[in-house]
């Protein structure tokens, strides 16, 4: 189990059997999956179709948010389930969230709905929601090899963009749903279900599902969220901050001398920016050496990336101007008093200040920081009831439990701090395989996680944990 099994798991995992009728209702729905196996990888391929492109990567007009949200509604209405679609009111939840982590300013929803739903029978166990988004990144890139949209199977894989991330974990979700429906099978307690828009763009989608849960009282006392873990459970996602660095210069003829700024010559934008993210690199190596940039359920430290640089005008001149993007990364443990990454933000910005001292241009000219995004982090105790729930249930459909953290950003933090749900991240396909071209989910990797996602509901509602 690596770094991160090891000794936690076994401190969780004690030997005890689940109760006999709990493990026929397992047997039976994993039969149901089997027998189902085509409706199931339909379900996927279906939501794959729309092209969920979130506007913000889209060029063209109107994205399919709304026909891939009016699918999934269409699909649980069948199944008698009470179904909800909104669009996100902006001024609402700028009153309410300005500043805080998942409020993103000017962002719009007009033909862009959450859906929130709920199962029609409702026992006396817990309850559990099943999130995710149906937003996916754009898929302009060169390379694919097979249209991106078209959902294509291929050597026991479904292509396409979103397979991944997340359109194979609000299938699975969809189809544990329907898989304990076609066994038969009522779970014990009340079940939820919940697409949002808007994830890969800041989470605001999320925020305002997460407001609906709180502004209506709905109790929900655990939530899975469906992003691809590769079916490992994580109970802790990175925050991420996106930061534009400006650094400024002063153009003047690339091909000759020039005397010394002070006496007017020109400064070289890209040099100076240069310098800043050598800088930034040492304070990475310093960041790979301190405890507080890392997590034992993470394999890396906290890192600050350079995503992207954008400088200068003319071949035959100086830049006056370098933009550096940055990617951020933060710990639960560096939240500051909004759930958000202040902190670190405030750490970056000293650090600049102090080397931008060292130089005398930049001492004139400070470098300025304009923070772009905020994505909060999320964490909870690994051995917390939800999570112990989680690794039972892979153990009892006979795969191999893992618990580690997600790298990135998830929409797992705002549920818990603006809704109180404690929140699980697990989901079918790998990580590293999102937002590139040619996104691919294993075909028996989505059925296992069907069968997990039933298995985990059948657990948590019934209030069976290894405890
Ligand atoms: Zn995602």
């Amino acid at each position: 189990m690596g770094l991160w099994g090891g000794e936690l798991m076994k401190k969780i995992v004690e030997e005890k059997r689940p109760p006999k009728d709990l493990m026929r209702s397992v047997r039976t729905v994993c039969a149901a999956v089997d027998s189902y196996r085509d409706q199931l990888i339909d379900i996927l391929r279906a939501l794959i179709r729309f092209p969920s492109v979130n506007p913000v990567f889209s060029d063209s007009v109107g994205s399919a948010e709304q026909e891939c949200q009016n699918f999934i509604a269409d699909f649980l209405r069948n199944l008698n389930w009470n179904v909800e679609l909104w669009e996100p009111d902006p001024k609402d939840l700028n009153r309410k969230y300005l500043g805080m982590p998942g409020y993103v300013p000017g962002r719009t929803f007009e033909g862009r709905p959450n859906l929130l739903a709920k199962a029609p029978v409702k026992g006396a166990g817990r309850s559990i929601l099943l999130a995710g988004h149906v937003d996916v990144v754009g898929a302009n890139d060169s390379g694919w090899t097979c249209p991106p949209f078209e959902a294509r199977v291929q050597d026991g894989r479904v292509y396409g963009r979103g397979a991944v991330d997340m359109k194979g974990g609000l299938a699975a979700m969809l189809g544990a749903i329907g898989a304990l429906r076609w066994a038969e099978i009522a779970p014990p307690g009340e079940i939820w279900f919940a697409s949002v828009v808007d994830e890969e763009a800041g989470g605001m989608g999320t925020l305002a599902l997460a407001d609906k849960i709180k502004g209506e009282g709905i109790k929900i006392d655990g939530a899975i969220v469906g992003e691809p873990t590769n079916l490992t459970v994580a109970p802790l996602s990175r925050g991420i901050l996106w930061g534009e660095l400006l650094v400024k210069g002063r153009s003047g003829h690339i091909e000759v001398e020039h005397p010394h700024w002070n006496e007017g010559g020109a400064v070289d934008a890209i040099e100076k920016a240069l310098r800043l993210i050598a800088e930034l690199e040492y304070l990475n190596k310093e960041w790979a050496r301190s405890p507080r940039k890392k997590h034992r359920l993470l394999p890396r430290p906290c890192r600050i990336e350079v995503a992207k640089i954008e400088g200068g005008h003319s071949p035959t001149s100086f830049a006056d101007a370098c933009k550096v993007i940055l990617n951020i990364q933060y710990l639960p443990s560096e939240r500051d008093r909004t759930g958000g990454g202040g902190n670190v933000r405030h750490e970056i910005e000293d650090y600049v200040n102090k080397v931008a001292q060292m130089d005398p241009w930049l001492q004139k000219h400070p470098p300025e920081i304009k923070w772009l995004l905020d994505a909060d982090s999320y964490e909870i105790n690994p051995d917390h009831p939800l999570v112990v729930t989680c690794i039972d249930a892979l153990q009892a459909i006979s795969l191999d439990p893992v618990v580690r953290g997600v790298e990135t950003h998830v929409d797992a933090g705002c549920l818990k701090n603006v809704a109180g749900v404690p929140v699980v991240i697990l989901g079918p396909g790998e990580m590293r395989l999102a937002h590139q071209i040619n996104e691919s989910l294993s075909i028996s990797d989505y059925l296992n996680c069907v069968k997990a996602y039933a298995t985990i509901i059948l657990f948590w509602l019934s209030e069976y944990t290894q405890k």
